[in-house]
């Protein structure tokens, strides 16, 4: 019974580590040892050297540096499955900026990353079951910056509240929020593009401060019983984890570092949590936690890709980042 409780946690939440390869404009500066390594014979082991010191650390899975985007998805598509299934998801890409996040949530146009392939796999898992299902898709997009949470679907970028339901059953909503139904890949693609959000270029130094957030509503009714499923796919490309007070950052800079670092630490707060079986669940200490928190409970599936630098000018904030990953794994 203990052993299945274990695998049950052990599934629902999956800690993964990307290590970015390093490129050639990465080799301008100091620091260009290369302090981290992944094992090739342990693919959950990831090591990492720093002041003569060497320190294996273990996660659900380790990408070496020349994992493919494809590699990558193949670890996620399941959790994308069961958002068909039924299932609330949560993707979190998790790192120092410049580690890879948006890379791996994003991807560029020769290679797409996990929002693209899993809106693919979407639409094609529900083409397959055309006969027995029927399902509604739809997307929302959000950015969380400064714990100012906005409509990324909406042309002046809308500032939004999170409120409690008035009906009384605990389930969150957001007033106001755009919310586009899609009938297509392509579809999708054309609204995302429209509204400027692409599934991408979280490029500027504005989005590397800021989380962003894109939820997929998969409605299924079954045709023979009219019973209805409602899955959930939340794809996150976090802010970056950087510790910025630490270099003397003052005013704005110094908030925004402040609300970054409280955010990811209720994160981390949070899982921990779960992972715990804790009862009390401290949703309520970010705008991220809270609205996420009907995806984020019990019965839900998550999975946190911890994007990591390969390189010794980085090893600080590489070894914060896994820092975290093992807190939660
Ligand atoms: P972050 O979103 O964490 O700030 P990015 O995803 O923007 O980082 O990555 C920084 C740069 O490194 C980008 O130019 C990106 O294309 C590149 N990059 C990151 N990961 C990879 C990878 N696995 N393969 C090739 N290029 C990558
Ligand atoms: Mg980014």
């Amino acid at each position: 019974k203990y052993h299945e409780q274990l695998v049950e946690l052990k599934g629902n939440i999956r800690v993964l580590c990307r290590v970015k390869p390093v490129l050639k404009e990465d080799q301008h500066e100091e620091g260009l040892a290369v302090v981290v390594t992944t094992d090739l014979n342990n693919e959950s082991a990831l090591n990492v050297v720093s002041k003569g010191k060497g320190r294996t650390f273990e996660l659900d899975k380790v990408f070496h540096p020349q994992a493919t985007q494809e590699e990558v998805f193949q670890e996620i598509e399941p959790l994308v499955t069961s958002c068909i299934d039924g299932y609330h998801v949560c993707i979190f890409a998790y790192g120092q900026t410049g580690s890879g996040k948006t890379y791996t949530m994003e991807g560029s146009v020769e290679n797409p990353g996990i929002n693209q392939r899993a809106l693919k796999h979407l639409f094609n898992e529900i083409e397959d079951r055309k006969d027995m299902w029927s399902y509604t898709v739809s997307v929302s997009s959000v950015e969380i910056y400064n714990e100012v949470l906005r409509d990324l679907l909406s042309k002046d970028g809308e500032k939004l509240d999170i409120k409690m339901n008035p009906d009384g059953s605990g389930h969150l909503h957001v007033p106001g929020l755009r919310v586009i139904e899609v009938k297509s890949f392509q579809h999708i693609k054309k609204v995302t593009r429209r509204n400027r959000i692409t599934f991408g270029t979280q490029m500027n130094q504005h989005s590397s401060r800021s989380h962003a957030l894109l939820t997929i509503t998969v409605l299924g009714v079954d045709l023979a019983s009219g019973s209805k499923t409602c899955g959930k796919l939340n794809l996150v490309d976090l802010a970056g984890s950087e510790r910025v007070w630490k270099s003397g950052a003052e005013g704005e800079r110094l908030k925004e570092a402040q609300n970054i670092n409280r955010s990811l630490l209720a994160l981390g707060d949070v899982i921990q949590a779960l992972r715990g079986r804790q009862t009390y669940i401290p949703f309520r200490n970010s705008k991220l936690t809270y609205l996420l928190q009907d995806s984020l409970g019990k019965g839900n599936k998550t999975a946190m890709v911890v994007q990591v630098s390969a390189l010794e000018r980085n090893v600080g904030e590489t070894l914060c980042s896994l820092k975290f990953a093992q807190r939660v794994c």
